[in-house]
């Protein structure tokens, strides 16, 4: 198929620029200047006459939210949120430059961030657009909200967002964020996160020269550690290939991702660091997950234990059932397409985790379906079709959502 500019009319037109112009903007890490995005943005709202206010915690960590009042402006807020920044980019490794956003005969545009997640971004914009343009109101006040950082764990964004008075006085009741592509007709909704654990072992034994058989070293240690987590990762590998109905994010991940220790080849080391990256599923016991490992240290004997880098707390995940009025109202805009949503718990990490932890409803929804999964990948793409679908998509969201009662 063959897509030429006079196949859409002057709003697509404008979206599709207005998404072309936000993907150039390299807003990539590390160390991303956010002033581009920030300017962009404001005169974005300008265009579509909504204010703009700039909230930074964090110097040169700016967050933009955009405000669109609602009639009944007492009533909890929606927020509409997307993150400005995206990841690093091998460019050798593309066929279009990663922030040209250039669109082939086929209608797929390609830039970093047109799948993770600046499409969101505009798709919000540009929903809310067409919505004023037909002179529709809605209840509840939406706020669009534009942030920092997500790609390096969002803790000076969205993290440090939430505490805020800021935001509290913004009265939010439900958000929306990121999902991703998927490859069939489906359209991935997030509800959920796994809880991300680092944490370092440390097996301190007998030190010696390495030309003896010393008992109690640290390398025995390390062994026992490393067979009791890496037998577990094995068992929970084999749940995935016995229910097929499982996906990652279902289970609990372990990797052992770094070994340290030992100075030289024939001196036994006092100690060997073994670090982890743990990612704990929403239905697993946080407490007695880390007692397991505690006292998996404690069998070894003296010299091992446990020291955390970072245990993310066990968050209650969006409840999917009548008794969330936000989800109600979502299910009922997508059933006017007649789309069928595959709610799962996010394989990943997003900025919802912070949303849902100070005790609010998040959705994650990405309106990318029939898409190859292209996120951080090379050659990441979307197609224009299912750009402009999703802003379709949104329109009807924000109808139900933002007048739900
Ligand atoms: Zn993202």
């Amino acid at each position: 198929m063959n897509v030429t500019s006079s196949e859409f009319d002057a709003h697509e037109q404008e979206a599709i620029e207005n998404f072309r112009e936000y993907l150039m903007i390299p807003s990539v890490h590390p160390n991303v200047n956010y002033d581009e995005c920030v300017e962009f943005l404001q005169e974005r709202a300008e265009d579509i006459g909504l204010p703009c206010e700039i909230y930074a915690a964090v110097q040169g960590k700016p967050i933009v939210i955009i405000t669109w009042l609602g009639t009944r402006p007492e009533l909890p807020a929606v927020m509409l949120n997307s993150h400005m920044d995206v990841v690093a980019v091998y460019e050798d490794k593309w066929t279009h430059k990663p922030f040209d956003a250039d669109m082939d005969d086929a209608g797929n545009i390609y830039a970093r961030g047109s799948q993770d997640m600046k499409n969101v971004g505009i798709q919000y914009l540009e929903a809310i657009k067409r919505l004023k343009g037909l002179n529709v109101k809605l209840k509840r006040t939406i706020y669009v909200t534009f942030v920092p950082d997500e790609e390096i764990g969002g803790e000076e964004g969205m993290g440090k967002f939430v505490e805020s008075d800021f935001f509290k006085k913004l009265n939010i009741g439900v958000a929306f964020d990121e999902s991703m592509a998927s490859p069939n007709d489906d359209f991935i909704t997030f509800f959920g996160e796994r809880s991300t654990w680092v944490f370092h072992i440390h097996c301190v034994g007998v030190v010696g020269h390495a030309s003896n058989l010393v008992d109690n070293t640290a390398a025995q240690k390390l062994q026992f550690v490393i067979n009791k987590l890496l037998n577990y990762r094995e068992a929970e590998r084999d749940k995935l290939k016995i229910n097929k109905n499982l996906i990652i994010s279902d289970v609990t991940s372990i990797n052992l991702t770094q070994v340290k220790g030992g100075i030289q080849a024939n001196v036994i080391p006092p100690e060997f660091i073994a670090t982890f990256d743990c990612r704990v599923p929403v239905t697993v016991d946080h407490n007695e997950w880390a007692n397991t490992i505690e006292q998996w240290c404690k069998e070894v004997g003296e010299g091992v234990w446990v020291e955390y880098e970072l245990k993310q707390p066990s968050v209650p995940v969006t409840s999917l059932d009548d008794s969330n009025p936000y989800w109600s109202s979502f299910k009922a805009a997508v059933e006017e397409f007649d789309i069928k949503l595959r709610t799962m718990i996010c394989p990943g990490s997003t900025d919802a985790k912070y949303i849902r932890r100070v005790g609010l409803p998040a959705f994650g929804f990405s309106p990318m379906n029939n898409t190859p999964l292209l996120l951080h990948g090379h050659n990441e793409y979307l197609n224009v079709n299912v750009f402009l679908k999703g802003i379709k998509i949104y329109c009807k969201i924000l109808e139900k959502i933002g007048n739900t009662e």
